[in-house]
């Protein structure tokens, strides 16, 4: 299996880059914001408990996010590897990661991080918010409190990887292309 966690502050383009690799690589797309926002949009208790969280731009519980991926991998047996996108975002998602991974036999393969500017990511996430219809891209206040729980929570997260030889980090700005040519050569050098 090969499986790449694509890392990166709100705004990053995971989104947009993760269509194109799945598209190209076969891999299946593991996104929690959007398991979280098909759960809000079905109105189950999961995804009313979710909503506060996500308005106003905190994390929703690990244990909540953890259960999610636990169940998706459990309705996607033989798939040749996953995307993760937006996952893990804590230290704790990262290790409950590992041994989710473990018992499938299988491991992170690798994790490339994109790195945006925050005053370029602003900008992105306000346009976003003009089509998306997600009320957290068009609030800056929650924006930049996305930013915040970003560094606290999450930017943590590269250093578990960095640890194990499997982080690396490329430019996220210019053409979206050039950005995903980036990010297949490291996929490449890797696989
Ligand atoms: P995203 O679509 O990845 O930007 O996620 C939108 C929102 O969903 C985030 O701001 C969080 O409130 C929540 N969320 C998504 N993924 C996670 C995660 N792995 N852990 C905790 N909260 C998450």
């Amino acid at each position: 299996m090969f499986n790449l966690v694509l890392f990166g502050p709100p705004g990053s383009g995971k989104g947009t880059q993760s269509d194109k690799l799945v598209a190209s690589y076969g891999l299946i797309h593991l996104s929690t914001g959007n398991l979280l926002r098909k759960e809000i949009a079905d109105q189950t208790p999961l995804g009313l408990s979710a909503k506060s969280y996500i308005d106003s731009g905190k994390l929703v519980p690990d244990q909540v996010v953890i259960g999610m991926v636990d169940s998706f991998f459990d309705q996607h047996i033989g798939a040749k590897g996953f995307l993760f996108d937006g996952f893990p975002r804590t230290v704790a998602q990262a290790q409950a990661l590992d041994e989710l991974l473990t018992k499938k036999n299988t491991a992170i393969s690798l994790v490339v991080a994109l790195e945006v500017s925050e005053e370029e990511l602003v900008k992105r996430l306000l346009q976003r918010g003009q089509t998306s219809g997600r009320s957290d891209d068009t609030d800056e206040s929650v924006i930049r409190k996305r930013f915040a729980v970003y560094t606290q929570e999450t930017s943590p997260v590269a250093e578990h990887y960095r640890l194990s030889g499997k982080f690396r980090s490329i430019a996220g700005e210019g053409s979206i292309d050039s950005i995903f040519a980036g990010i297949c050569a490291q996929i490449d050098a890797n696989s």
